[in-house]
This record gives C-alpha cells, structure tokens and sequence, in this order.
C-alpha cells in the first residue's frame, strides 16, 4: 500500500514538471509569432524563467532542456539555492535590492545580471563590490516608467540628465533598461510604456551610449512586449504555474 502510494506521488511530480516543459514551448513559440508578426528576430529575444518561489527539482527540469539562467527577486532565496546546488545555473537578479545585500551577489560569478538598478545609491554600491572582487558587473537600470508610486526605478522625467553618473561608474557595465508595468487587464494598455522605454533606450544610444538590453514584459504582457523591442521577458506564471504565496 505505501508502495502505490509513493509511485503516485512520483507520477504526479513528474507530470508537474513535464508540464513546465510543455509551457515553456508555448511561450517560446507565442513568443516566436509575436516576433514574426512585428518583423522582429527571434533570436535576439531571451526568455529569463522567473523561479522565485519554485523549488529546485523544477529549476533542473528547465535546466535539462539547456536553459541555464533563472531570475530570482529575493536575495536569501538566491542564495539558499544556489547553497543546495553550487553554480548550477546562472542567476539573474530582478527584485528590489537592498544595498546590504549586494556584496552577497557580487561574490556569486554565477549571478551575472541585475536587472533591477533603481537608484544612484545602489549603483555607487554595486560598483564598489563589483571592484572588491574583481570584476565588472553588468546591469539594467530599472525606470518607472508609468510612474507608478508602488514601483522602484528612475524616474523617467531627468533620466537623461542622471545616466553620465551612472555610466561612468567603472565596474558596472550599463547593458540597457528594464520596467516593471502596474497590472493591466487588458495588455494593451501596456504598449505604450514599452514603447516609450525602448524610446528612452534609443535616446541614450543617439547619444552616444550604447545599450542594448530591454527586459520588458511578464506573463500578463510579454507578447506586446515582445512586439515592442523586449530583449529579455521574465515569466513566472505561465511557466511554472501559480506561486503559492508571494511576496
Ligand atoms: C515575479 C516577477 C516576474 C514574473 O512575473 P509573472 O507574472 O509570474 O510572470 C517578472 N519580473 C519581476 C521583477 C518579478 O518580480
């Protein structure tokens, strides 16, 4: 009897995560039509899977199929999987980050993007670990691009006049930027903040920048995103299913 019970259990693990590999496929190719059909390459799109609160059995599954870059928005779940399972994968930070935390990631060679550089502060901070130990720390810069009050990120209003500050920092390589929307029902209403990153983004690079980056784009909207220039969607949800709490 205990036997039957445990195949079970099995049955049903595995079955779970066959199932993320099957969604998986349909966000790479909705991802693939939204690309088509707004004459985009889909190689130059990546899809980061958004892990925070999935355990690590679900991870491997992914990771068995070769993709090798997770996104993680708390830096003690970061580190407590990274513990269980040393340089495993590459670890894409895109939460909020405290400044006391960076040296944290800054030592992990397998944390190897921080999507999420919200203020002048963290970047003099990140910079600075980034030196400590030897190396050049890519990032995005997050902008608050609908101003919402319940988000992070640069205001976009003097974005221009902020980013030399930003960018002459030494250890910390500028890739591009990154928003994170209000949930819309209707994801349309997302384009037009989109648009307008990947205009500040071109901005910059008239300029005489040169970024490249946007992630842009969750499950609710990573298809308009796409269809608007996004580089990098991070997808949660509608890969490994609904979190069972979140923070
Ligand atoms: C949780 C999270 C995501 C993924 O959200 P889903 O709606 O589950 O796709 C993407 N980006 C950030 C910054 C997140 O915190």
């Amino acid at each position: 009897m205990a036997e039957v019970v445990k195949m079970t259990g099995n049955l049903e693990n595995n079955s779970k995560k066959d199932e993320i590999v099957i969604n998986y496929k349909e966000v790479k190719d909705k991802i693939k039509s939204a690309a088509e059909r707004s004459g985009r390459d889909f190689n130059e799109i990546r899809i980061l899977p958004v892990s925070k609160n999935q355990d690590l059995d679900k991870i491997k599954k992914l990771k068995s199929l070769g993709i090798d870059s997770f996104g993680e928005s708390r830096v003690q779940e970061l580190l407590d999987k990274e513990e269980e399972e040393p340089g495993f994968v590459n670890w894409h930070f895109i939460g909020h980050l405290q400044r006391n935390k960076v040296k944290y990631l800054a030592r992990l060679e397998n944390c190897n993007l921080i999507h999420s550089l919200d203020s002048p502060r963290l970047a003099r901070e990140i910079n600075k670990r980034a030196r400590k130990n030897n190396r050049i720390f890519p990032v995005l810069v997050q902008i608050n691009i609908a101003g919402d009050d319940n988000k992070y990120g640069f205001p976009k209003g003097n974005f221009l006049d902020v980013f030399p500050e930003l960018w002459e920092l030494d250890n910390l390589e500028i890739r591009g930027l990154m928003t994170i929307l209000p949930h819309f029902d209707d994801a349309e209403k997302a384009r037009p903040y989109f648009r307008e990153l990947k205009e500040l983004k071109e901005k910059l690079n008239s300029e005489g920048y040169g970024i490249t980056e946007l992630s842009m784009g969750m499950t609710n909207d990573y298809e308009v995103a796409v269809e608007e220039g996004a580089t990098y969607v991070r997808i949660g949800r509608e890969i490994f299913g609904e979190r069972e709490y979140d923070q």
